[in-house]
């Protein structure tokens, strides 16, 4: 099925949605591009407040409007979807995920003064640029969740390849800015999860399989108890946060309003869950008000990355 769906993709012309012969891991690859950027511009207006001052400040978030301390135009995004669309762009370029060619992207990307940057991110393509390394130094410290949230390019670029070889493409990409264990554990259980979901699987099977799997080898991301509001930077926040929505919730729309509704880290959690949720429900589920909200450019630009990636030759 896979390989039948590669094909389609590649002699397929481009077009801006998915169509009734689109192969079903495609539309699913599609929404969950469109979910990324659909959940990073509806957390953006919410970043950093708590959910106190959400329900003070707009009631119930669940519209696209800008804002926020970032003071976006309605539908702008932030560093979320850029840097997985410049990481994506480097792997249409080389063919593959490559360790350098995504330090040179993510440099690159930085010099344009994107919206936002976080921390380490910053600090390690600082250092980078000084040593050429495109692998920061192993720290426990850099347990942040910016090598998470960008990692749906990795997914598609290597759905159907085995399992080893998903890891250490991430590793590439994840450790030119993010090299803990601790971010490695998150980012491959996403990359997996959203990989199983295009191929169509149950997500009672894939909580199984690959969340409470994350928990029973890293116990500290166990989500099963205190709610967790006001998730910060960190991921076992995100992850948290992330899991409990997800798996809470019943539709596409209810999860991204319940995970940016928790404030804090909410455009990363919102761009995380929606990514989830878009491979799991698909396009159909996408509310239409929020299609609409979200930056043309972008909203051209990630279906067509989505596409890309997954007509890429596949190295089994
Ligand atoms: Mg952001």
């Amino acid at each position: 099925m896979f390989w039948t769906g590669d094909l389609i993709a590649r002699n397929a012309p481009v077009r801006r949605r998915a169509g009734p012969s689109e192969a079903p891991h495609i539309a699913r690859g599609v929404a969950a591009y469109l979910g990324l950027a659909i959940g990073d511009a509806l957390g953006a207006t919410v970043e950093f407040l708590t959910p106190n001052e959400i329900r003070h400040q707009i009631g119930l978030h669940s519209e696209i409007t800008g804002g926020g301390w970032l003071r976006l135009k309605a539908g702008k995004v932030t560093d979320d979807t850029t840097m997985s669309l410049a990481l994506g762009e480097s792997i249409i370029a080389r063919g593959c995920v490559d360790a350098l060619a995504a330090a040179e992207a993510f440099d690159a990307w930085m010099r344009a003064k994107p919206v936002d940057i976080g921390n380490t991110v910053r600090r390690n393509l600082i250092a980078f640029r000084t040593t050429g390394k495109p692998e920061a130094p192993a720290s426990e410290h850099d347990a942040g969740n910016g090598a998470a949230m960008r990692v749906l390019p990795v997914a598609l670029a290597c759905y159907g390849q085995p399992e080893n070889s998903v890891i250490s493409a991430n590793r590439a990409q994840a450790h030119v800015t993010h090299n803990s264990a601790l971010s490695d554990a998150a980012c491959e259980t996403l990359i997996l999860m959203v990989q199983d979901f295009l191929a169509g699987k149950d997500p009672v099977l894939v909580e199984r399989e690959r969340a409470q799997k994350l928990v029973s080898e890293f116990p500290v991301f166990a989500y099963d108890k205190r709610r967790r509001e006001n998730p910060s930077g960190y991921v076992v926040d995100t992850m948290q946060a992330v899991f409990q929505s997800f798996f809470a919730t019943e539709t596409f729309e209810d999860c991204l309003i319940d995970v940016v509704n928790r404030g804090g880290d909410a455009d990363t959690t919102g761009a995380i869950a929606g990514m989830l949720a878009g491979a799991y429900y698909g396009l159909d589920s996408i509310p239409k008000r929020w299609l609409k909200a979200i930056d043309e450019n972008i909203a051209t630009q990630c279906p067509a990355q989505a596409r890309a990636l997954l007509a890429l030759p596949r190295h089994p």
